[in-house]
């Protein structure tokens, strides 16, 4: 039996498939409608020949419908009955999550969090996402919505978050809260990736910013660690892959603030998979359906 695993996002349509044993991985750009999506689908299905697909999506997937209910990033996708429109096309079960949710799962399974008791991971990119897995199995709700830690408040009239609420997490501890942190230091309107790149190139006022971050997602990684007692927490997206520092500053401020004890048997680490943890989860996702069913 053969699997493969997608991860749709905004930009990139990443994917994740073994062909004789080896793991290829690769990613083509998104577009932007649901033609050009399952015409790039095909060709990646006609290269693997899976007899199951998984795919994790960025957005509430509603599990009982097998609609994408809300998804900013990917606006062409809300509404659609996604599941089925790709059983119909390509004949094969087609197993469905959250993109968060499947990079936890791909990062269980393959990487950072793997032989964990209970697993949390942060997805640190555009927004927060979140994802949990406990005693190997993913834990992404009765509808499929658990674990949006980015839409969880610290600060009932904080920040506007993208979602329209205010203080959420994720208006801090994201690609834009970062963006803005560094705006009220410089008054200077960078993106986050150029904010890194001074940051590694010892700029001050971007390492300033960086700090801050990190007081912001050390907060966060409280909120989860206090809630859940994992022992492994992974971090991972574009900001802590190009920066690892931030990690280690967000840990020594957690250290401040955290219960000593779950803090104690707590590890934080760095996702393993770079940009592909939820390709992998995917795919991983549809291993489990095969082993489940046979
Ligand atoms: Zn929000």
């Amino acid at each position: 039996m053969s699997v493969l695993g997608i991860d749709i996002g905004g930009t990139f349509i990443k994917f994740c498939g073994k062909e004789k044993n080896e793991i290829k991985t690769g990613k083509i750009s998104t577009g932007n409608d649901i033609n050009k999506v399952i015409s790039e689908l095909e060709k990646i299905m006609k290269n693997f020949q899976p007899d199951v697909l998984g795919i994790g999506v960025a957005g509430l997937y509603d599990k009982k419908t097998g609609k994408l209910t809300h998804s900013p990033n990917i606006k062409f996708l809300e509404g659609l009955p996604l599941k089925r429109l790709l059983e119909e096309r390509f004949n094969i079960p087609v197993i469905i999550e959250n993109d968060a949710s499947a990079a936890a799962f791909g990062e269980y399974c393959y990487g950072a969090g793997k032989n964990s008791k209970i697993l949390v991971c942060f997805t640190l990119g555009t927004g927060l996402g979140g994802g949990l897995v406990i005693n190997g199995n993913l834990i992404s709700g009765v509808s499929g919505s658990a674990m949006e830690i980015g839409h969880t408040t610290i600060d009932i009239e904080g920040w506007h978050c993208h979602c329209g609420r205010k203080g959420c997490l994720e208006s801090y501890v994201s690609s834009y809260g970062l963006e803005r942190m560094y705006f009220m230091l410089t008054d200077k309107k960078l993106s986050s990736t150029e904010i890194i790149t001074l940051a590694n190139e010892g700029n001050t006022e971007a390492m300033k910013a960086i700090e801050e971050f990190s007081k912001y997602l050390s907060t966060g990684l409280m909120n989860v660690i206090h809630t859940f007692n994992p022992d492994v927490v992974v971090i991972g997206g574009g900001i802590p892959q190009h920066y690892p520092a931030v990690i280690s500053l967000a840990v020594s401020s957690l250290k401040n603030k955290a219960f000593s004890l779950p803090f104690r048997d707590c590890q934080i680490k760095k996702a393993e998979l770079g940009e592909f943890s939820g390709a992998f989860g995917a795919m991983a996702l549809a291993e489990r359906l095969i082993d489940e069913s046979s």
